[in-house]
């Protein structure tokens, strides 16, 4: 079990409302909600109990300094004893108005009382180490918290139902049982225990791979249902970036200038096409500038573009094109995303076939930034990209979204590949090795490491002790 304090924090954001939840959890959680909260109508049963209400129910009752017994406020009170609580332990909810003085002060009271304010996240690390929910569960509720989008939401439920873990696990499972075969192997090498050959276990390795690569390579799609998908913005100066920026975002975030090279830093803004958020981010404009300062922004700019999901590449049709308009084509070689003609409400200079001619294989939609042709078809043609970009059809629809998952299937893969190179020509010692590697990182992920379940699998596979 976990060494205990009892700790308190604001369930509820700071600010002000209609509700403050302060949260209390340990084991004197309910000694401590008794110095300072006193229900108006105790329940006889609760009183014998020596508990300030019985569990489980919201009782109406009032908070008070215990210094002067003058009320702050009349709070809902919840006592949720352990081990069934969020956190494992006695955990108590004050519910009481959101006000950010009065939040202040019970926290006060609590304190006073001998609780300790929490560390960030730690009620879900006391739920994690008590066994109240894994890792990606844990996980899960920040990804839920933080969801801005349909989608993000989706992922983040199905996370907290366990789908990720059970996925992980399974793949887990899997290693752990071609691991105790090894260790089998290397254990009873005299004896015959019908263990599988080589080539089956080669067989079962590459099945494995595939499916830990299969839910590695998912992680694009879940970071762009998260965060959302990142379109960098690129064009030379004074093609009008910021301008379409502006209009994609319906108001005045980036600052518009006729003067080249406004826009040094990258701004960047979120907005939603359909169920996809979209994170927009308007870059400096590419050209070979003096300016040091400038230049950086450019570098930057260049590498935003490399990262993003998408480009939305833009073109001054006003004029005709220039160098700069072909570095723009090159960062658009082999990227998805689209190519915006601006400046259409202008007599014309450059065409769609004369950046095709130049190699650009993006869809180019005629657009002004100032009249606003072409939105719709802008919009339209984003939203599908980001679609195809989330494409779920490829497997069952899970996918990682952290970069915590994604690393430990990046060792697990490595692992694995090293394996299965090694399978034909190593003895069994050094493959459990680097299985084992594998079995470990994937075991981080939803947080159930141990070498005990190497040898539970080897004990409930084989007879041995026949
Ligand atoms: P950026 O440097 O690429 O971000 O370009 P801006 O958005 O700052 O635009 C540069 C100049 O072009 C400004 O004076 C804008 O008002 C003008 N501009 C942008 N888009 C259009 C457009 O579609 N039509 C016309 N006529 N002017 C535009």
């Amino acid at each position: 079990m976990y060494p205990l304090d009892t700790i308190v924090a604001p369930a509820t954001a700071p600010g002000q409302g209609a509700v403050a939840i302060v949260r209390l959890s340990g084991p004197r959680a309910f000694a401590i909600v008794r110095t300072l909260w006193h229900p108006l109508h105790p329940p006889s049963s609760s009183v014998a109990a020596g508990r300030p209400g019985d569990p489980w129910r919201l009782h109406l009752g009032e908070i008070r300094d215990p210094r002067d017994n003058a009320t702050l406020d009349r709070a809902l009170c919840v006592l949720m004893p352990g081990p069934r609580s969020l956190t494992g332990e006695d955990v108590a909810e004050l519910h009481c108005h959101g006000g950010v003085y009065l939040v202040r002060r019970v926290i006060a009271l609590a304190t006073d009382a001998g609780a300790l304010i929490a560390d960030p996240g730690e009620f879900s690390r006391r739920a994690f180490l008590n066994g109240r929910i894994g890792l990606t569960e844990a996980e899960a509720v920040a990804d839920l918290v933080s969801a801005r989008g349909e989608n993000a939401l989706k992922q983040a439920i199905a996370q907290l139902d366990g789908v990720l873990a059970r996925r992980v696990n399974g793949l887990r499972d899997r290693i752990i049982y071609i691991r105790a075969h090894l260790e089998a192997e290397i254990d009873f090498a005299d004896e015959d225990l019908g263990l599988p050959s080589r080539d089956e276990i080669a067989a079962d390795l590459s099945g494995l791979l595939a499916d830990v690569i299969l839910l590695h390579d998912s992680f694009a799609r879940g970071r762009i249902a998260r965060e959302g998908a990142r379109a960098a913005i690129i064009g030379k100066p004074n093609a009008g970036k910021s301008s379409l920026l502006n209009l994609m975002l319906g108001s005045d975030r980036a600052i518009v200038t006729p003067i080249p090279g406004t826009t040094r830093d990258v701004i960047e803004d979120s907005i939603q096409l359909g169920p996809w958020p979209l994170i927009l981010e308007d870059t400096a404009g590419i050209r070979d500038s003096m300016d040091e300062v400038e230049r950086l922004g450019v570098d930057r700019s260049r590498r935003h573009a490399a990262d993003a999901d998408l480009i939305i590449a833009v073109f001054d049709s006003a004029r005709p094109l220039e160098p700069e308009d072909n570095a723009v084509i090159a960062l658009c070689a082999g990227r998805t995303g689209v190519a915006v003609l601006n400046k259409r409400d202008l007599p014309p200079m450059l065409d769609e076939k004369s950046l095709r001619d130049r190699g650009l294989t993006l869809p180019v939609v005629d657009f002004s930034a100032v009249t606003a042709l072409g939105l719709p078809e802008l919009r339209e043609i984003v939203e599908r990209t980001v679609e195809s970009l989330c494409d779920t059809a490829r497997d069952d629809g899970i996918a990682i979204t952290r970069e915590r998952h994604r690393a430990a299937l990046a060792t697990a893969r490595d692992a694995l590949e090293a394996a299965r190179r090694n399978l034909p020509a190593m003895p069994p010692e050094i493959i459990a090795v680097d299985i084992g590697v594998a079995a470990e990182a994937l075991g981080a992920i939803t947080g159930e490491v141990s070498t005990e379940d190497i040898l539970d699998a080897i004990f409930s596979k084989f007879c041995i002790g026949k």
